[in-house]
C-alpha cells in the first residue's frame, strides 16, 4: 500500500473508531450494568438501569451518540518503534479526531483556555490530549480512545499526603470526593486510583486505571484488597444510579501504582460515569485490526 493511502486508511479507521466509542459501550462496561440491573433491588434504581439499556439500544439504532457530552478525547498510544506510520501518527491522530467529530458526530468541546475559544473541531492546543509509550522492537501500534466528559472528569483530584498519613490517608481521600462530587458525575462509577510518589505520577496511573477492564484487579494482593475494600465502603454510601439512591454505587476500583519515596504516598483519582466511553484497538503494520474492547463491531465502512 502506498503510505498516502495507508495514512488515509489509518486516519479513516481511528476516526471510525472514535466514533465508535461515543455510540457504543464497551463490552466489560455494559456487562457491569447488566449484572448491577438485575441485582438492584430498589425500584426506582432498576428503572434508572433500564433507561440506561434503552438509551444504549437506541443510540446504536439511530447512530447517534449515548450521552450529548462526547468529552475531550484523549488517547493513550503505545507504539512499536518498528510501526511504519510512527513518524505521522501524531497528525493522524488529530485528523482522525477532527473527522470523527465531523461525521459521528461529536459535541464539540475544546475550548482554548484563556482565549476562551471554541475550536469547533475537537482538536487545540494539546488536544487531543495523547499519552505516548514507545515500544521498543514492536511493529504494532495499540491504542486507547477514552472520552473524557466534564461531569465525569468533575471529581478528580489528587494529593500528596502528609507523612504518617499512610494508607489511611489514602481512604480518607478518596471517601471525602466520593460523598462530595461521586453523584455529579453520573454513578454508577468506576474509580481510577494512582498511588506514587508524586502528584504528577500519581495524576497520570490514576486515568490509566480507567483504561482497565471493569472487574480486573492490581496484581499485587494487598492493593487488589483495597480496590475491594474501597468499592465496598463506596457501595455503602448507597449513591446508586444517577446518584438517586441505590444498592450499588461502583462499577469497580481500579488502582495503579508505582514505587515511592519512603516519607511520601501521593494519591491521584479519576473517575469514569456509567457511559464510560473508551475503547483499545490494536494495529498490525498492514493495518489489520483488533477491537480488543468491542467485539463484534464493523467500523470499515461507517
Ligand atoms: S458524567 Fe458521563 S453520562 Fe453524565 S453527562 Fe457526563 S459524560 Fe454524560
Amino acid at each position: 500500500m502506498e503510505k498516502r493511502e495507508a495514512l488515509d486508511q489509518l486516519t479513516r479507521l481511528v476516526a471510525n473508531f472514535t466514533g465508535m466509542v461515543g455510540k457504543r459501550l464497551p463490552d466489560d462496561v455494559t456487562a457491569k450494568l447488566k449484572e448491577l440491573s438485575e441485582e438492584e433491588t430498589m425500584p426506582m434504581a432498576k428503572m434508572i438501569y433500564e433507561a440506561m439499556e434503552k438509551n444504549q439500544q437506541q443510540a446504536g439504532e439511530l447512530n447517534r451518540p449515548s450521552c450529548q457530552d462526547t468529552g475531550l478525547i484523549q488517547m493513550f498510544v503505545r507504539v512499536g518503534s518498528k510501526f511504519p506510520y510512527i513518524d505521522d501518527l501524531s497528525t493522524v491522530l488529530k485528523e482522525a479526531v477532527y473527522k470523527a467529530t465531523v461525521e459521528a458526530p461529536l459535541r464539540h468541546n475544546t475550548v482554548e483556555t484563556f482565549d476562551e475559544v471554541n475550536t469547533g473541531t475537537n482538536t487545540g492546543t494539546k488536544s487531543p490530549w495523547l499519552y505516548w509509550d514507545i515500544i521498543p522492537g514492536s511493529d504494532k501500534l495499540e491504542l486507547d480512545v477514552y472520552m473524557a466528559g466534564g461531569g465525569c472528569s468533575l471529581p478528580g483530584q489528587g494529593k500528596t499526603l502528609m507523612p504518617g498519613e499512610g494508607y489511611e490517608g489514602v481512604v480518607k481521600f478518596v471517601l471525602d470526593i466520593m460523598t462530595s462530587y461521586g453523584l455529579n458525575a453520573c454513578p454508577p462509577l468506576l474509580l481510577g486510583i494512582g498511588i506514587g510518589t508524586s502528584i504528577d505520577s500519581a495524576a497520570y496511573m490514576s486515568k490509566r486505571a480507567l483504561m482497565r477492564p471493569v472487574g480486573s484487579h492490581n496484581e499485587n494482593p494487598r492493593a487488589a484488597q483495597l480496590e475491594d475494600d474501597l468499592a465496598a465502603a463506596i457501595d455503602s454510601i448507597g449513591l446508586g444510579p444517577q446518584g438517586l439512591r441505590g444498592s450499588k454505587s461502583v462499577m469497580g476500583v481500579n488502582i495503579e501504582n508505582s514505587s515511592r519515596h519512603p516519607s511520601v504516598i501521593s494519591v491521584a483519582l479519576n473517575v469514569g460515569c456509567w457511559a464510560h466511553r473508551r475503547g483499545t484497538i490494536i494495529f498490525n503494520s498492514d493495518l489489520s485490526y483488533e477491537m480488543v474492547t468491542h467485539k463484534g463491531v464493523n467500523i470499515d465502512n461507517k
